[in-house]
């Protein structure tokens, strides 16, 4: 873990100077040692959004993806988020539903299939584009050597303070920032003051409030949360996800019964999709699923 922190470090410090390093972002996935293959081809568009307020459709069209091809991760994966809607994925821990996410920001390319972004194929686009639409709260949030404001701000250095500040309110965020002595100036990270995994988990969500992107990724964005913060938040979370066409990888099954639909992998698989009440009265996976969870309110994730 120490050694994470020195390459942020030093590029949270160099990002000053760039517009926009899309190899931080790539960071964030907590993906550092990984080999980064993946360029634009010599012929890459921008990515073009019809409808920017809505969000595009994205579609999995038979998707299969191994990291080593001894094992199979993603097997023949195909479903379809419509413009401006809500899908949610659930399953056990090393179904593959984060994997999905990183092949959607093209951390990696499919094996075989494609994924089209508003009908185009991500791997025909700049990354540059594709990633500014994209925002992705992830599991574990990488923290940037600089002030708690600077590591908001990343999501959209520009922003004003105000907006800053919007943002962190309704990331529920704002008042522990004020009970700070140097309040949105104190320093964060491995030389700061360190966060704890739902402070992380938040701050991630402000950084993306403030991006304000096309595409929304929540990868057990509220994992880490008590479930009081966790249902103050999901309000806000679901007001974001209104007008954005947004991927939301499901702890609680309890936070995605209103999802336009709901995807469950198994072993790489698509095993179930529906909608909450549709998957319940076919009393499969998710309908146990569900059971499971309601039987255990307090420790309701699906790990
Ligand atoms: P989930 O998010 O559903 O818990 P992931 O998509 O993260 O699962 O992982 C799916 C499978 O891929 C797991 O078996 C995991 O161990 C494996 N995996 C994830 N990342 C890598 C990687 N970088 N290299 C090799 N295997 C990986
Ligand atoms: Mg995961």
């Amino acid at each position: 873990m120490i050694q994470l922190y020195m390459p942020l470090n030093f590029l949270g410090v160099v990002y000053r100077e760039l517009k926009q390093s899309t190899a931080d972002i790539d960071r964030m996935f907590g993906l550092l040692n990984e080999q980064q293959e993946i360029n634009d081809s010599p012929n890459a568009s921008t990515l073009v959004i019809d409808d920017p307020n809505r969000g595009p459709s994205i579609t999995f069209d038979k998707v299969c993806f191994s990291y080593d091809k001894q094992r199979p991760i993603l097997k023949d994966i195909s479903f379809t988020i419509p413009a401006g809607t809500t899908t949610a994925v659930v399953g056990r821990s090393g179904a593959g539903k984060s994997t999905l996410s990183r092949l959607l920001f093209r951390f990696y390319d499919v094996s075989s299939g494609r994924i089209l972004v508003d009908g185009q194929d991500v791997r025909q686009v700049t990354q540059a584009s594709l990633r500014q639409a994209i925002g992705i709260v992830p599991q574990d949030t990488v923290l940037f050597n600089d002030t708690v404001g600077y590591n908001i701000r990343y999501g959209r250095p520009e922003a004003t303070d105000a907006d800053m500040k919007a943002a962190a309110k309704a990331a529920q965020l704002d008042a522990f920032i004020e009970s700070l002595p140097q309040g949105y100036e104190t320093p964060v990270g491995e030389r700061g003051l360190k966060l704890s995994g739902g402070e992380k988990q938040r701050l991630a969500i402000a950084r993306t409030l403030l991006k304000n992107p096309a595409i929304l990724v929540f990868d057990e964005a509220t994992s880490a949360l008590d479930s009081r913060t966790e249902r103050a938040l999901q309000t806000e979370l679901w007001k974001l996800a209104r007008n954005r066409s947004t991927l939301i990888i499901a702890h609680r099954l309890s936070t995605i019964v209103h999802a336009d639909q709901i995807l469950v992998i198994d072993h790489g698989e698509l095993i179930e999709h529906g909608t909450h009440e549709s998957l319940l009265a076919s009393g499969g996976t998710y309908a146990q699923m569900w059971q499971m969870q309601l039987s255990e309110p307090d420790h309701v994730e699906i790990n």
